[in-house]
């Protein structure tokens, strides 16, 4: 018997995060931290926007039901992804040997790189990991950003579940550097010009949807999803016409 975790009816063989629940509940229910713009980010209208969103927004389309967003830190992530509270991780979540253990990926939709940010005005411009020895620098707790300067000797990491607190922190002088993603470094200094990104670090990270380990189903339809938005019109156009009158 599988029981709806969220309304408690019964559902014969039909378990919790299943396109069937899914469609029976009518809402596909993701987990993001939106503190990562373009990715996901809270605008002036208060809503959670973003590419991740929009790519959610495809999967609840297709599958015929409304998109819930659940505002999470991002080490909360997995363990709501596993203890059924969420179907999805759409959070610009880098797929890594460590998570692809405990957790299912889809296939790669987005390359990423690590970025240190830091302040337009200030004399430390670090050109490679090896420069923030001794330093004082803030990461997101559990990312990507936090493991690579974890191994860095002699620096002094404070966590933060937010970026937003974390470039606070930055602005007032208490961390020498930021390090996150790329992408999101760019968009952070954009909108505020007294932050710049003084180097690059190549980690060549590849982003993916968490789904629940063993949910094949729904991970096939997110796959599904996915390479159809890969597509060009033109390659629809030729799967149309030619591939599948085969
Ligand atoms: N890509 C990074 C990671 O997976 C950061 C993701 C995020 O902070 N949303 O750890």
């Amino acid at each position: 018997m599988g029981r709806c975790v969220y309304c408690g009816t019964n559902y014969g063989a039909i378990f919790a995060g299943t396109l069937a629940e899914i469609k029976e509940r009518g809402k596909l229910i993701i987990g993001t931290e939106p503190t990562f713009p373009p990715f996901e980010y809270v605008n002036e209208n208060n809503e959670i926007v973003g590419f991740d969103i929009d790519i959610a927004k495809k999967i609840a389309e297709e599958l015929g039901v409304e998109l819930e967003i659940l505002n999470l830190p991002f080490d909360s992530l997995i363990p709501a992804l596993m203890s059924d509270k969420i179907d999805l991780i759409v959070a610009g979540m880098t797929i890594t040997e460590e998570r692809a253990k405990v957790i299912d990926f889809s296939i790669p939709y987005f390359n990423a790189n690590q970025a240190i940010v830091v302040r337009e005005d200030g004399n430390f411009k670090p050109e490679k990991l090896e420069d923030l020895m001794g330093k004082k620098v803030a990461v997101q707790l559990g990312t990507t950003g936090d493991l690579v300067v974890s191994e860095i000797e002699k620096v002094s990491i404070t966590r933060f579940q937010k970026f937003t607190d974390a470039f606070l922190e930055l602005q007032n002088k208490r961390v020498d550097a930021v390090v996150l993603d790329e992408a999101v470094a760019n968009a952070y200094v954009k909108t505020f010009p007294k932050f710049i990104i003084s180097a690059v670090i190549d980690t060549g990270e590849k982003y993916g949807i968490g789904v629940k380990k063993g949910n094949t189903e729904l991970l096939d339809f997110v796959n599904s999803v996915l390479s159809n938005m890969f597509k060009s019109p033109y390659d629809l156009l030729v799967e149309k016409w030619f591939e599948e009158t085969k």
